[in-house]
């Protein structure tokens, strides 16, 4: 019987996790007099975890749709 010979093992070894665009970012303030302040909130990604703080976060959601060269 000719049909074990199938190709399609190889595409699993050369997956590799995309880099993270870090756009689904969660809103986290420690301190209650701080919320709603955007500038004071610390920024998780939802996607991998990351935190970031308001100046690294805008960065992130203020271009979600450049190219990544
Ligand atoms: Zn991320």
């Amino acid at each position: 019987m000719g049909f074990l010979s199938r190709t399609k093992e190889k595409e699993e070894e050369a997956i590799e996790p995309a880099p993270c665009p870090h756009t689904a970012l969660v809103q986290r303030w420690d301190l209650p007099e701080d919320m709603g302040n955007k500038e004071k909130a610390t920024y998780v990604c939802d996607t991998c975890g990351a935190r970031f703080n308001y100046e690294r976060a805008r960065e992130f959601m203020e271009r979600p749709s450049l190219p990544i060269s």
